[in-house]
């Protein structure tokens, strides 16, 4: 890697990409980060001020996703791409194709044509996920180790059942297609499972806020369903970006999962460190109760009966042998992460 050359960075308000950047500041690189609208200085502060701490720079770009050509400027002079912006929503969406498909499918075509035209680049990181290795937690029974590792890939997700997980499958499909049509840029994959870990800004609304704020809201106080997360650190998901953008030897697709945790052990753990001031779960409901009153929660009949009842575990090992990832404590993460969003005044006491 030849650090006089800038990374760019898209996505750089959000809470993965913050860690990306703080990594890269501090090994002294130069960070061209783009942004939506850049005017929103409460939602790039945080980056100005790692930047004024390090020994990197920092550079923005307005560009959206949607906007065909908007990442030219950004990439002039970059050998590395980490295309991290897409919209991680979990309930938080009116149209599921305008609002989470069109952005991360397109969005990626539009950011690897501006790649294409860009003689610089020599390496693609995508931010896919989990997610794009698999579609309902009932496809763990077709594993042969009781694990989803990189060979699988989500082939049930559609616009309508599971659209996120539909997008980053389709984001992820759409990069290889385009990679393998050159050989000038190579193309990895990084894969993270749920994300945990606290965030460098008070200013995201990524899903792995939105599940924490269940948890706080109430939602969540008369039982979860029984249901399984891979989790892992902010931390170790951007180191395995950082990897995966210098380490010349990283190839495919890495899965980057800390463990499994179901969601009662979640509330578990939460209660254990922040006790009874909020309406974390006690109890985890039968499959049977949201078989019958699922939809008036909004899951699906479909979704209840695919998803609830099967743990799912993930194989990290790829991530360890070729990219040097020795993962953090999971439950750490879970509790880091809920006393930021306390700190911040994202979820406030209940009682
Ligand atoms: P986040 O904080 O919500 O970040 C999403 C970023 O995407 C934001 O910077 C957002 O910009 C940008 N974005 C969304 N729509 C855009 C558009 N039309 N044009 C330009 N930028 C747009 O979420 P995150 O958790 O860090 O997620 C980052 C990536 O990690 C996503 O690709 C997500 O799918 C993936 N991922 C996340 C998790 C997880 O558990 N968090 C797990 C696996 C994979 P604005 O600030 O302008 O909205």
């Amino acid at each position: 890697m030849d650090k006089s050359k800038p990374i760019l960075v898209t996505g750089a308000t959000g809470y993965i990409a913050g860690w990306i950047i703080e990594r890269l500041l501090n090994q002294g690189y130069t960070v061209h980060a783009t942004v939506r609208d850049p005017s929103k200085k409460n939602k790039i502060q945080h980056l100005y001020d790692l930047a004024e701490k390090s020994s990197g720079q920092i550079h923005f770009f307005k560009a959206d996703l949607l906007q065909l050509g908007a990442f030219d400027e950004s990439m002039k002079g970059c050998e590395v791409v980490i295309h991290t912006a897409s919209p991680f929503v979990v309930t938080n969406y009116k149209d599921a194709v305008k609002d989470i498909i069109e952005p991360a499918v397109i969005g990626t075509e539009n950011v690897l044509d501006s790649v294409n035209r860009t003689e610089s680049v020599k390496r693609v990181v995508l931010t896919s996920s989990i997610a794009s290795t698999y579609g309902d937690a009932v496809e763990i029974l077709n594993t042969s180790n009781n694990e989803f590792d990189e060979s699988h890939w989500n082939n049930t997700s559609n616009e309508t059942h599971q659209p996120y997980p539909y997008s980053k499958v389709a984001a992820e499909r759409k990069a290889w297609e385009m990679a393998e049509q050159q050989n000038r840029w190579d193309l990895v994959c990084i894969n993270p499972a749920l994300v945990m870990g606290p965030s460098l800004t008070a200013n995201t609304q990524s899903g792995s806020v939105e599940v924490l704020q269940q948890f706080a809201n109430g939602m969540t106080l008369l039982g979860v369903p029984p249901m399984w997360n891979g989790i892992v650190d902010v931390r170790d998901v951007a180191d395995a970006h950082i990897q995966a953008a210098i380490n010349t030897n990283a190839k495919g697709r890495y899965i980057i999962s800390g463990g499994t945790l179901s969601l009662l052990e979640m509330g578990k753990i939460l209660r254990q460190n922040f006790g009874n001031k909020f309406p974390f779960p006690r109890n985890q409901l039968p499959k049977s109760a949201f078989k019958l009153f699922g939809p008036l929660a909004g899951f699906s009949k479909s979704f209840v009966e695919l998803n609830m009842g099967y743990p799912i575990y993930f194989n990290a090992q790829k991530s360890q042998q070729e990219l040097g990832i020795q993962y953090r404590n999971i439950e750490s993460s879970v509790v880091e992460h809920f006393q930021q969003l306390l700190d911040d005044g994202v979820v406030r006491k209940y009682i």
